[in-house]
């Protein structure tokens, strides 16, 4: 691989012709259209995002000259040019010059390009970048493209699996997983977790489809034509849950659904029953873990190690429950306490170990352990009474 350093491009040279496409979030075109600021195998622009904080931080370095550090353009031939890595900063002085942003000045004024005084507009035009121009095959320059990783924002792994399997599959799939336009990101978002522009969306259509082999499926499949496996895959996972769980509570955001999907689909479940499961199980106070219930439910509702509910084990309640009543018995009183604060027949009644319930001392919802030393015993009338308060 050749690598060239430009010393003498400047910031003016860049923008011109410098084209953002507001829809897909990215800049698109420079140098009087011989550079392609985002090829396929780069990320969406995500500066803009964080309030923008980057973006102006790029705009006040080169005011200040301080630089803003090397950028990458693969040389396709002498008229056509590709970012490699600088994308992001790239895109930022584009809008900046497009006036798609604006910095603040000394006096905290908003402050855009084309408002600012001549002599600082000349400043950020004539500005010199560094840049590398490297040429070399596709496989050397993805391969050196995955090793650089230098950017501001470390790329994620479903971003460079993009550059390394780069071609029509790849953008097919961004088209419909990596763009915030998509009107039903809404509704993933309520089953995925994570950023649509940083290819969460993508990551777990391709985590489901594959069954966690991504980059194996993207191998296999990097120059198909139409991506109507993986669509339909994930169409079919997302309809299942929502189908089979009709509320959407925000636990379900990020549990496993691709792994749950192969295991339960082709059970049979009544969505109505589920439903009132759901809200059965997030009333009680003893369920710790809220995220379980899904498949608990999923799996016939035995499993109850998914809730990891708070109870006292049996030994625990023997030993509680022969404590209590050999010392109630010397007082000649109940052992259950709240009957022998009382004042009518129970005070006195020494209940048998099946008539009475574990609870804890010091209310679990308040941080009280589901350990030896927090557990009483009560007749079961005063403990339901306990754990409705
Ligand atoms: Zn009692």
């Amino acid at each position: 691989m050749n690598t060239t350093l430009k010393t003498d491009i400047t910031v003016k040279d860049i923008c011109d012709g410098f084209v953002y496409n507001e829809l897909e979030g990215k800049g698109l075109f420079g140098l009087s259209g011989k550079l392609t600021i985002q090829p396929e195998y780069q990320r969406n622009y995500i500066y803009a995002s964080d309030g923008g904080k980057k973006e102006m931080a790029v705009i006040e370095s080169v005011l200040k000259e301080y630089p803003i550090g090397l950028i990458y353009f693969n040389k396709i031939s002498d008229n056509n040019l590709e970012v490699l890595d600088g994308q992001q900063r790239i895109t930022s002085l584009g809008r900046f010059v497009a006036d798609k942003f604006a910095i603040k000045d000394e006096n905290d004024m908003e402050q855009y390009f084309s408002g600012m005084a001549e002599d600082k507009k000349a400043k950020i035009l004539e500005t010199k970048l560094l840049i590398y121009e490297c040429e070399g095959t596709e496989s050397q320059i993805k391969e050196w493209f995955k090793t650089i990783n230098i950017s501001g924002v470390p790329l994620v792994a479903q971003e460079l699996l993009n550059a390394i399997y780069s071609g029509p599959f790849v953008t097919l799939g961004k088209e419909e997983f990596s763009n915030s336009q998509n009107a039903n990101i809404q509704k993933w978002s309520a089953y995925i977790k994570g950023s649509v522009n940083r290819q969460a969306f993508f990551e777990r259509a391709l985590d489901w489809v594959s069954k966690g082999n991504i980059d194996d499926y993207m191998s296999i499949h990097r120059y198909d034509k139409n991506i109507d496996e993986l669509k339909t895959y994930f169409n079919s996972v997302i309809d299942w849950i929502s189908s089979v769980f009709t509320d959407v509570e925000s636990e379900m955001c990020g549990l496993e659904w691709g792994h749950l999907y192969e295991q339960y689909h082709q059970k049979a479940y009544n969505p109505t029953k589920v439903s009132a499961e759901v809200h059965k199980l997030y009333a009680d106070p003893y369920i710790k873990n809220r995220k379980g219930i899904f498949e608990f439910i999923l799996g016939g509702s035995v499993d109850t190690k998914l809730l990891e509910v708070r109870i006292f084990d049996e030994a625990t309640k023997k030993t509680i429950y022969t404590t209590q009543t050999t010392k109630a018995k010397k007082k000649g009183k109940s052992n259950c306490p709240h009957c022998a604060l009382g004042h009518d027949t129970n005070k006195e009644k020494i209940w048998s170990l099946a008539e009475m319930d574990a609870d804890h001392v010091e209310a679990w919802s308040k941080g009280g352990a589901t350990s030896i030393k927090n557990c009483e015993m009560l007749c079961k009338t005063h403990n339901r009474a306990k754990g409705n308060r």
